[in-house]
Order: C-alpha cells, then structure tokens, then sequence
C-alpha cells in the first residue's frame, strides 16, 4: 500500500492531522462558496429604492425612504399585536366579571 500523501482529502479519510484537517477544510470551504454562488461582496447590488440595499450599506433617499417605509408597516404591525393582545386581555376580564356578577355560574 502506497503511503498517504497528507494534505489530500484522500489522506483525510484516514488521517487527521493538521495538513489533512486544511486540506478538509479548504475542500469544504470551496464547496459551500460554489453552492452559495458568488461571495457577497461580488454579487450584483439590489437595486436603490430596495430596504436590501439599504441593508447594504447605501443611504441615498430612495433607499433611506424603503427603509422607512419597511419602519413604519413593520411598527404598524407591531402596534396591531399589541392593541390585538390588550383587546383579549380585556375580553378575558369582561368574561371573568360577567360570571363574577351573573353569581349562577
Ligand atoms: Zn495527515
Ligand atoms: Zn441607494
């Protein structure tokens, strides 16, 4: 049997050293970078007036005002949960006190 040339993915089947461990991981890195495509920095920018190319660092006003925009529905949103929440809470109550005054339940 010919003996192993460490630093290979073949060598790392059976061997873990550190060459073989690089030679793993440069063979994974290399795989996930061709399934994710391009790496960030190369891939095409969105295109202004998009909240993702605000998140990508560019604050010209379209960008700014879908930033905004995304802001403002997102609290809205929230603002809806909340009121939402307050409405069962007091539902519950009304319930508890309708039983508490009926006395027959
Ligand atoms: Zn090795
Ligand atoms: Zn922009």
């Amino acid at each position: 049997m010919r003996p192993l040339q460490h630093g290979t993915l073949t060598a790392f089947r059976y061997c873990k050293c550190e060459p073989c461990r690089t030679a793993k991981r440069a063979y994974m890195l290399a795989y996930m970078r061709r399934r994710r495509g391009p790496p960030r920095g190369l891939a095409p920018l969105p295109a202004h007036g998009q909240r993702a190319r605000y998140q990508r660092g560019c604050r010209c006003p379209a960008c700014k005002a879908a930033h905004t925009t995304y802001m403002q529905a997102y609290r809205e949103e929230k603002r809806w949960q909340r009121a939402e929440r307050r409405e069962q809470i007091a539902a519950a109550h009304r319930r508890g006190q309708e039983k508490q005054e009926d006395g027959t339940v």
